[in-house]
């Protein structure tokens, strides 16, 4: 395994870095405040390619890697979570089910204006009475001649009220002895007729980015938007997570390090007791733990991103990268603030945004209680990954290119 970046990482890496910090930056507090989201930040994040980075050139997108993936969700993330989000919901949830999962014609149908960022696209798996616990799933999608006939409700649902384009998992039979066999995934126009939307308010953080639900009244999906096989919904739920949730580990990395780079430069320019507070031990055990946490995430996604790359199933190595890199963020987040003191309580910091934000990342994409379950699963036997009917493609830079 080599992590070492290439010439183009950095570049990826160095393009993001200055976009955030130059247009999102000086905004940001603003729109955190306001609950709402700059309307730049898509259209922006569609221009710079970067809602196609990983997505063969074919396609619209940027024929790059997914480890480039990674180092754009670390770059966002180290400014507001919320643009990490749309990456998490766009590329890794839904356009890479499309390039995993999708036939030639839905690929050049929704996979390409989702690349070149003139669609924008989410993932509506969660319902009010069925999140960690996808089986519990009630919408339903009943066959009606060339269509099916969508009736149901989304909760939860990011950028609900900003894409174009919904993978939506619902049931298609309830005729079956284990409910997960009986759900199917559909492409939804949100334009359809019967489709409404709404955002949610009050959220404890992600407030500068798009939370919401999509509601489903005898929507007409034709039956060629059904995405792989009729009761394939919930197998590819499950491997759409396997990419979100690598986006979410890598950009809870990028959050670490901002933890770490704002407590870092408090802990100069504060004093108290006659010096500066990062002379005290009980501070610099609070940054050795920052460093140490930034490490292992970063380590952690790489590997799975390396994964990625190689074609190899990454389930095992998602899943504790996502818990581990997102525990470590809210803890970050925690003692960055303690290193600020009553400033740090304030929004005059970023530091509590950033412990606010840094809450949602332990919940979606699998509660950490659920990673917890899954790795005592490999490690007791209980759990292995089966192949899939379509595995998300290993990178090739000259199929990517093409
Ligand atoms: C900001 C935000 C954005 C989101 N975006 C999306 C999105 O774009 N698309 C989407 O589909 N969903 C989205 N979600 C929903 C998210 O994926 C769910 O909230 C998550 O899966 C948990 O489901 P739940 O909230 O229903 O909690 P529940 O499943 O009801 O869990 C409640 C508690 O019980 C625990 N628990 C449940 N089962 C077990 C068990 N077997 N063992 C031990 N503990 C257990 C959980 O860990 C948790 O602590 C989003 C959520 C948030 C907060």
């Amino acid at each position: 395994m080599d992590f070492g970046l290439t010439e183009e990482h950095r570049m990826v890496q160095n393009m993001v870095r200055e976009f955030v910090r130059r247009e999102v930056a000086p905004i940001i507090k603003e729109y955190d405040r306001k609950q709402e989201m700059a309307p730049n930040i898509l259209p922006r994040m569609g221009e710079l390619g970067i809602l196609g980075i990983c997505i063969p050139v074919r396609y619209g997108g940027q024929g790059m890697d997914y480890i480039s993936l990674g180092l754009v969700c670390e770059e966002l993330e180290a400014v507001d979570s919320t643009l990490r989000v749309v990456m998490s919901v766009h590329m890794g949830l839904n356009s890479m089910a499309l390039l995993q999962w999708a036939t030639e014609e839905q690929k050049q149908r929704f996979l390409t204006p989702q690349s070149r960022g003139e669609k924008i696209a989410c993932f509506g798996l969660t319902e009010s009475g069925a999140g960690s616990d996808v089986a519990g799933i009630v919408s339903t999608a009943r066959k009606q001649g060339g269509d099916y006939i969508l009736n149901g409700e989304k909760m939860w649902i990011s950028l609900a009220t900003k894409a174009h384009h919904a993978l939506v998992v619902a049931r298609t039979n309830s005729d079956v002895p284990d409910p997960h066999d009986g759900l199917s995934a559909f492409l939804v126009e949100l334009n359809s007729p019967g489709v409404t939307t709404g955002d949610i308010h009050g959220k404890l953080g992600m407030r500068a980015g798009s939370t919401g639900w999509l509601a489903f009244q005898d929507v007409r999906v034709p039956a060629e938007n059904r995405l792989g096989e009729e009761g394939e919904g919930f197998k590819i739920a499950m491997s759409c997570l396997d990419d979100g949730r690598y986006t979410v580990a890598a950009g809870a990395t990028g959050l670490i390090r901002a933890c770490l780079e704002a407590s870092v430069k408090y802990a100069h320019e504060r004093q108290a007791f006659g010096r500066e507070i990062g002379k005290f031990q009980l501070v610099q055990q609070k940054i050795a733990y920052m460093v140490q946490s930034h490490d292992a995430a970063r380590l952690l996604y790489l590997r799975a991103g390396w994964m990625k790359n190689q074609g190899l199933r990454n389930t095992r190595e998602t899943s504790i990268a996502k818990w581990y890199a997102t525990d470590a963020s809210f803890q970050a987040a925690s003692e960055a603030i303690q290193i600020h003191g009553a400033y740090g309580y304030s929004d005059e910091y970023e530091v509590e945004r950033y412990l606010r934000n840094s809450k949602g990342a332990v919940i979606y994409e699998g509660t950490s209680e659920i990673h917890q379950l899954m790795q005592a699963g490999y490690a007791l036997g209980y759990r292995e990954d089966a192949s899939l009917r379509c595995e998300l493609p290993a990178y090739d830079p000259k199929i990517w290119q093409e």
